[in-house]
């Protein structure tokens, strides 16, 4: 992969922000309660391992990643903390998981028995049980289901150290609870099938922690949070003010004055009504910066200034309200004077969520830190 590290877009991402949000959701939990930060994805975007640094700095005393890539490069980083990878490790990899001291999410029976039969004769992995309570994606879909790996993981003590059990709702973030409570109680039929409870009981993502927190068990996998996105985009208020933490920027790297009649970029879909200042802009959907963004705006000098003609792999123009110089800060996402785009904006425009966008910037937009110290 090719980082951009000599070009002007960049992303900015804030320690403080990072900090303040894990910070306000551990203080609404009791003390007996841990807080672990999902960094899959980057850290969402925003680089996994300064994440996890955050994230400790701020009291988070585990991390949840999807991929067990994710665990090892946190590993790799010197993170000694629990790591709980989230989605189905492929069960060949079962061993390096527990050499590393990895904890995986199991949701069947022939999992645990390919992996004590072929893969930890002499070594104990550590595993979360995973429960469908009716996301529908992984887990295990019965109580009695439950029960015979439960039995099973008991009778293989050497290898399994059972240290969670957990699920995943489909609709915290939603102001309809129908489907949450169905899930609760799927979840508490699941619970009485279990003959002990492991260390780990969790089920909150940071939806769930910030609306249902009644119903968090004792670890929250508290993700978007993190970031300062709200998981319901605006549909639910959360209880604190979740802070932004990325920012993306860039310059104007060309600036002309075009006559009424000329056209702008691929299919010539736009034409200038009138004598018009246009800025070009080097990133595009490459950068993750999406196609269907075009018509939407960008904040120069404080001013929205609307992305004109078909957003490029590589480059955008920008209709501007007057002559601005080349190297003009553009702000795509944060603040400029008095105005602010958030990712919810961006999402809203591009007809999906703020996770998709974060996620979707490309490693070839450098991140830059600010931040990233406790200072009293
Ligand atoms: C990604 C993920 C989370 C974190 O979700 P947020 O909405 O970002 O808080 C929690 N649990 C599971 C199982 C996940 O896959």
């Amino acid at each position: 992969m090719v980082e951009g590290i000599h070009r002007s877009t960049r992303i900015i991402v804030d320690g403080a922000a990072i900090r303040h949000n894990i910070s306000e959701e551990i203080s609404r939990l009791d003390n007996k309660s841990e807080l672990f930060a999902v960094i899959k994805a980057n850290g969402y975007g925003h680089g996994i391992r300064a994440v996890a640094k955050l994230a400790k700095q701020a009291g988070a005393t585990g991390f949840c990643v999807a991929l067990l890539d994710e665990a090892l490069d946190l590993r790799e980083a010197g993170f000694v903390e629990p790591i709980l990878v989230l989605g189905i490790t492929p069960v060949e990899h079962a061993r390096l998981a527990a050499e590393k001291g990895i904890s995986l999410t199991v949701g069947n029976l022939e999992w645990l028995q390919e992996a004590a039969q072929n893969y930890l004769e002499d070594i104990q992995l550590k595993i979360h049980l995973g429960l469908d309570t009716g996301m529908g994606r992984i887990g295990f879909q019965t109580p009695s289901e439950l029960t015979v790996a439960d039995k099973f993981v008991n009778e293989h003590q050497e290898q399994f150290d059972f240290e969670g059990v957990f699920t995943h709702f489909a609709t915290a973030d939603e102001k309809d609870e129908t489907y949450f409570k169905l899930q609760v109680g799927r979840f508490k039929e699941f619970m009485n099938a279990l003959k002990k409870r492991p260390k780990y009981v969790h089920v909150s993502n940071t939806a769930t922690s910030l609306w249902h927190a009644a119903c968090n068990g004792n670890m929250i996998r508290f993700g978007v949070g993190i970031y300062g996105m709200n998981p319901s985009g605006r549909e639910i208020t959360p209880p604190y003010e979740l802070q932004p933490a990325m920012s993306l920027v860039s310059d104007l790297s060309f600036v002309k004055k075009i006559t009424a009649g000329r056209s702008i970029s691929y299919g010539a879909t736009y034409t200038a009504k009138n004598d018009e200042w246009i800025g070009t802009i080097p990133i595009g959907y490459a950068d993750g910066y999406e196609r269907r963004l075009t018509g939407f705006h960008v904040l120069v000098d404080g001013n929205e200034c609307e992305i004109v003609g078909r957003i490029c792999m590589d480059q955008m123009m920008v209709r501007l309200p007057k002559e601005f110089p080349v190297g003009t800060t553009v702000v795509l996402a944060g603040r400029s004077g008095n105005q602010i785009i958030t990712m919810t904006d961006i999402a809203d425009y591009a007809n999906t969520i703020n996770y998709e966008i974060t996620c979707g910037f490309t490693e070839r937009i450098p991140r830059e830190y600010k931040n990233m110290e406790v200072t009293k």
